[in-house]
């Protein structure tokens, strides 16, 4: 016999270029274990999200299905832009294939506007108005909430943070085509870039795992470590200027892999150095909590407020 629980039994799902990752979530919180499957091609992905709805509907009455994924979603659910880690993904009609298989409210949203919401809701900067929160990974996203809501704009473009303009001089080249986005220099591309800037001899011998290390280090080349860390600190809080001043956030909340790295005393310092000098005080940079689940979390909880 099904279990039957409370009726706002989430499915939430993330949809990664590596991986998908689904959970149960009621109330915000996870109620299953994150099980993780490798991300398939196109419309097979769909396939893969049925598989874990039959999976949990064995035991649990399911009310709702929240999506995050990679790429801009349109508002009826559509894969409509940047997905070229997903190939085949982009145009899928995931909300509306979805609603006519199962019959149930499903909620599709863009994974850090999705992981934003999620802080909002329940994470470390739960509550702040305007919140803006920045993904620092293999690529740089975001997400803001104003009022409570996610800012998603007039073309599902709201909060792509990662290309905005660092720079007029064409000195990096970023993965949308154009030069010089934020993603270009505070992307673990962009931790590359200062690699190769700083150890132009062995730079192909250096990840960036081995660059924090080695700036943590007593090794005689710690101190060019360091100058590429404080670079890379330099140019994120460059990013966060240029966005403090459009929406004057309450709290600046970090997440990504990359985060983990990031020293937010320096950060803060560096931030109020470059804002207008009365805002200095101003600045509250924190990491996230929910981290890998945040994407997920935040589907849920946005399908959970549609039922
Ligand atoms: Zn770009």
């Amino acid at each position: 016999m099904k279990q039957r629980k409370d009726k706002k039994t989430i499915m939430g799902i993330d949809i990664g270029g590596t991986k998908i990752a689904a959970a149960l979530v009621s109330s915000g919180r996870l109620m299953t274990p994150v099980y993780s499957v490798h991300t398939l091609h196109g419309s097979k992905i769909l396939n893969q999200v049925s598989k874990f709805y039959e999976k949990f509907s064995k035991k649990y009455l399911i009310s709702g299905i929240g999506i995050s994924t990679a790429g801009m979603v349109s508002d009826d659910g559509r894969i409509v832009g940047s997905t070229g880690n997903i190939p085949g993904w982009q145009g899928t009609k995931v909300k509306e294939t979805l609603q006519k298989k199962y019959r149930l409210p499903i909620v599709v949203e863009n994974d850090a506007n999705a992981a934003a919401y999620a802080e909002y809701q329940i994470g470390s900067a739960k509550g702040a108005n305007p919140l803006l929160m920045i993904t620092l990974g293999t690529g740089v996203g975001g997400g803001v909430v104003v009022n409570g809501k996610l800012v998603r704009g007039a073309h599902y473009a709201g909060g792509e943070i990662g290309h905005i303009k660092l720079s007029y001089t064409k000195q990096r080249h970023c993965t949308c085509g154009r030069y010089d986005c934020l993603e270009a220099y505070a992307s673990g591309n962009g931790l590359l870039a200062l690699i190769k800037h700083y150890f132009p001899e062995n730079y192909k011998k250096i990840t960036t795992r081995d660059l924090f290390r080695l700036a943590k280090s007593k090794n005689k080349n710690a101190i060019f470590a360091i100058r590429a860390v404080e670079d890379w600190h330099f140019y994120i809080a460059l990013g966060i200027c240029n966005l403090f001043q459009l929406i004057d956030p309450k709290k600046i909340v970090l997440s990504g892999g990359l985060s983990s790295e990031i020293d937010i005393n320096y950060l803060t310092k560096e931030t109020r150095k470059l804002l207008l000098p009365a805002l200095e005080k101003s600045v509250h940079i924190e990491k996230s909590v929910l981290n890998n689940d945040a994407g997920l979390l935040g589907a849920a909880l946005l399908a959970s407020q549609s039922l």
